[in-house]
């Protein structure tokens, strides 16, 4: 069965020393715990080696937040996904609506970076997700449709199996104003149902669909409770234990 995930993005925040501090005082705070889900925290790639080293990677998964579209050679400032590997890191964050807007990461470079990732064993965590026009003007069942179909669809099913998605809807993300459960429901039922066409419904059931934009402690409990929620990104809040274990512990 597919499993629940609680992982955090800490996006461009926390210098090392402040992420080490947070990464063990989650290690503290789960150690002792039955969890009802998995745990991961999604880092700047400086950290990722000393997080990994910090924490029991056994509880706490850690991933990058981006990795190379090429293997290896002459691209200055890049981090290919053998490297983020190598820190011990097991997961990689891909497509975040910011970067897809900001570093103007096209569905063709995202389809590049998933196939790097699952070459070196990392799982993708893969964010879709549709802006607030795209919304108000009925189209964001064809644009998330249309963000998996482009970079995922020419996976083998096997290879599918391995990734996690997350919607993601842009207009909620960092702004306070969170999907509400029936809209979260009604999209993560509408994706399962777009991978149940392409890939039967074994794989489909067993992907899990994470759900982010602007959760926290007092509407994880509810958007976790959809049947095709299966947890949850999360930014802002995973920025501290004290906002960020009420969400863990919503399973
Ligand atoms: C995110 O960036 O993936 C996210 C969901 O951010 P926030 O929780 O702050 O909306």
């Amino acid at each position: 069965m597919r499993k629940n995930i609680v992982a955090g993005n800490w996006k461009m925040n926390k210098n090392l020393q402040e992420g080490i501090q947070l990464a063990k005082e989650l290690n503290e705070a789960l150690k002792g715990k039955s969890l009802n889900c998995d745990v991961i925290v999604g880092t700047p790639f400086i950290h990722l080696a000393s997080v990994a080293e910090a924490v029991d990677t056994n509880k706490i998964g850690v991933a990058a937040q981006n990795c190379a579209d090429k293997e290896s050679g002459a691209y200055t400032g890049e981090v290919s996904s053998e490297m983020v590997a190598s820190t011990g890191a097991k997961y990689v964050i891909l497509g975040h609506s910011e970067r897809r807007a900001y570093y103007h990461e096209t569905p063709e470079i995202l389809k590049e970076k998933v196939l790097l990732a699952l070459k070196n064993d990392l799982t993708p965590i893969f964010c879709i997700g549709e802006v607030l026009e795209e919304r108000e003007s009925e189209k964001h069942f064809e644009v998330v449709k249309s963000q998996i179909e482009a970079s995922l669809f020419e996976l083998s099913p096997e290879d599918f199996s391995k990734i996690v998605l997350a919607y993601e809807p842009v207009w909620a993300i960092g702004t306070g104003k969170t999907a509400s459960p029936e809209q979260a429901q009604e999209m993560h039922a509408f994706i399962r149902k777009t991978l149940v066409e392409k890939y039967g419904k074994e794989i489909a059931d067993n992907t899990s669909i994470l759900y982010g934009g602007s959760a926290n402690a007092g509407n994880a409990k509810e958007l976790f409770s959809n049947p095709d929620v299966d947890g949850g990104l999360i930014g802002g809040a995973s920025l501290s234990v004290d906002k960020f274990m009420p969400i863990i512990e919503a399973f």
